[in-house]
């Protein structure tokens, strides 16, 4: 990926013999914060959230990054990175993939040593997903209104050291996503998480199914929701 910039989103100059390669993103924000998902949970992270997103699932919490934003170079962002003393990164949105640009910036990140997660929908090819990442990757529930927009054949991609979410609304979901993991074999990828989606599942009862059920996936809270209600930025 690196040295082989993306149409569309980059511009390359030659100027004698050099060649300038300048990337770009459209970015809602980047701030400083505390994951508050995944294997990762608790831990002091940046997040870059780039603009934009091609589903509009109808629990979504971020409708804010659908657009807007600034556009910013990658000398940018890594300018702002670098105030922050912290190497460990989110890439979310929004659907950042949705973006070319992005899978170069996961490469950049992750060559200036940045341990680097990435949140995806799983309706964008993560074939080409800097192999260092650790791809955080949703299969939309029908619940959601865009289960026809996962695109299963990323299932083929994903490492032992990604994860798997499913955001459950109701008990059809549930049902549905224990359906999934069992015929695509998904225990043997990597770890599944399970979250309840806000406002439409209790908690308690996603917990108390999983344990009836004996799952083998990780049950999650949103921590940012309950440390702070889910304020823009945190
Ligand atoms: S994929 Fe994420 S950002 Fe896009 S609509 Fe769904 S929840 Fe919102």
């Amino acid at each position: 990926m690196r040295g082989s910039p993306l149409a569309g989103d980059a511009c390359v100059a030659p100027t004698s013999s050099i060649i300038i390669t300048m990337s770009t993103l459209r970015i809602t924000e980047i701030f400083y914060s505390l994951q508050g998902e995944t294997s990762f949970v608790g831990l002091p992270t940046i997040f870059i959230r780039l603009t934009g997103c091609p589903l509009r699932c109808q629990y979504c919490d971020t409708e804010y990054a659908f657009k807007g934003g600034s556009l910013k170079s990658f000398e940018d962002i890594f300018t702002e990175l670098d105030k922050i003393n912290c190497k460990r990164v989110t890439v979310t949105g929004g659907e950042p993939l949705a973006q070319r640009a992005c899978f170069e910036l996961l490469t950049e990140l992750c060559d200036k040593e940045y341990a680097v997660s990435l949140e995806t929908s799983g309706a964008i090819d993560i074939s080409k997903v800097d192999e260092r990442v650790c791809t955080v990757m949703d299969l939309k529930t029908p619940a959601s209104e865009e289960s026809d927009k996962n695109k299963l054949e990323n299932l083929a991609f994903i490492k032992k050291s990604d994860q798997i979410k499913f955001v459950i609304c109701d008990r059809k979901d549930y049902e549905w996503s224990k359906e999934m993991i069992s015929t695509h074999k998904l225990n043997d990828k990597c770890e599944i998480l399970f979250s309840a989606s806000h406002e439409e599942l209790a908690p308690k009862d996603l917990a108390q199914w999983i344990l009836d059920d004996n799952l083998k996936v990780r049950f999650q809270l949103q921590l940012h929701k309950v440390l702070w209600d889910d304020a823009k930025g945190r």
